[in-house]
């Protein structure tokens, strides 16, 4: 399907709301029926029905009739945002005495669920390096029922061979879950690669204006069904209306502005490469990136979020450097207009702080919609004051 066809026009009903663009917002709980049968239908089947808006809502509907294209999936879910899609995938897939494979330093609340939540529930997880297919055939037990991705991961950007996983994957019948949400369906299609649940933040790159959150989750629609049925409706995770509305607008321009962030963010990268006081930089199209191959082979585009590794003897020179910084905002999240940095420092005691450890150096950048020259000057009179 276009992308633009999916953008502009699928799922937008218009004749039925006046031929209004911009589709409502149906901020309503519920749902009212003429007869008693038809309610008596809604109660056997909400999934197929508006019943209630913690199950369905139609201003939602459109929403996930976009993304499930996006995504060259049957359905998806809209879940309040990118934690609450990982939770319910998750819980769905597993019960007590199994097993998760999951890739190293997954996002903070995929691992907090998998070491403090799961366990509790006498559900194990083994974390392995997810570059090598040798390592998943190592880890895999018996009781393992689920295998967790994370294809780039946002900070080293360590690529996982999706195809290769999701046939090994299949021949042990175990089902498997990406978190997608580097490159959106518009630079990665896991679904096509044979994974079977593709969950993003729209929070990031779908809303792409930092006013709400959100999240994906797309897949066959018998597991879709089943979801909803259950840990959807029962956590109550579903996405408001509005904010579904601000994501339907937000993906009017998704397109546009990963080509903007692309170009801008090659930029970005060209300077910090050649600059004295950059060590390296981590970026998945950049030649020099490990799996830069398997990156060109399986991801359409790359753009946004990159790591650089500064050259620094203290940790007052990086908190320096990121205080100095003028349109670069100190903050977390990413994907939205405005370029952001978070220093790997902010995150450990500066008494622990030890230069000769790459990872105390490392800062994330992530490019937003502003003018490229207008950021690098921005860098580059930071560097100056190191
Ligand atoms: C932000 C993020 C999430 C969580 O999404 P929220 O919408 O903030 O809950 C999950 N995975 C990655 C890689 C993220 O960056």
């Amino acid at each position: 399907m276009d992308i633009s066809y999916i953008i502009n026009e699928l799922a937008e009903d218009r004749e039925n709301y006046f031929n209004a663009v911009s589709p409502p917002i149906i901020q309503s709980s519920n749902f009212v029926f003429k007869t008693v049968g038809e309610m008596r239908s809604a109660f056997a089947d909400e999934y197929s029905t508006y019943l209630y808006s913690r199950g369905r809502n139609p201003t939602v509907d459109i929403l996930r009739k976009k993304l499930a294209a996006l995504d060259g999936a049957e359905d998806c879910l809209v879940f309040n945002n990118g934690a609450a899609a990982t939770f319910a995938a998750v819980l769905a897939n597993v019960k007590s005495g199994d097993h998760i494979v999951c890739v190293d330093k997954p996002y903070t609340w995929t691992q907090k669920l998998c070491n403090d939540i799961l366990p509790r529930f006498n559900v194990s997880t083994t974390y392995i390096d997810g570059t090598a297919i040798e390592n998943f055939e190592r880890a895999i037990l018996p009781n393992t029922t689920l295998i967790y991705l994370e294809s780039p991961n946002s900070w080293d950007y360590k690529l996982q061979d999706l195809k290769a996983i999701a046939e090994l994957a299949k021949a042990e019948g175990i089902v498997t879950i990406i978190d997608n949400s580097y490159c959106t369906p518009i630079y990665q299609r896991p679904i096509e690669y044979g994974i079977d649940l593709a969950m993003q933040t729209a929070t990031k790159y779908i809303g792409g204006h930092s006013d709400t959150l959100g999240g994906v989750l797309s897949g066959k629609k018998e597991m879709i069904e089943r979801i909803f049925n259950s840990e959807y409706m029962n956590i109550g995770s579903g996405i408001q209306p509005f904010n579904a509305w601000l994501l339907i607008r937000g993906l009017r321009t998704l397109p546009a502005r990963l080509d903007r962030i692309t170009a801008s963010t090659n930029k970005v990268v060209a300077y910090l490469k050649a600059h004295p006081k950059v060590e390296s930089v981590i970026f998945p199209f950049d030649e020099n990136f490990p799996q830069y191959e398997l990156a060109k082979q399986q991801m359409s585009g790359a753009c946004g979020l990159m790591t650089f590794i500064i050259k620094a003897d203290t940790i007052n020179q990086i908190e320096k450097f990121c205080e100095d910084l003028k349109h670069f905002f100190m903050a977390v999240s990413w994907g939205g207009h405005e370029s952001l940095i978070i220093p790997k420092c902010s995150g450990i005691q500066p008494a622990v702080f030890d230069t000769s450890n790459r990872e105390h150096r490392m800062l994330r950048l992530y490019v937003g919609l502003e003018d490229a020259d207008y950021l690098i000057k921005d860098l580059d009179q930071a560097f100056e004051k190191m």
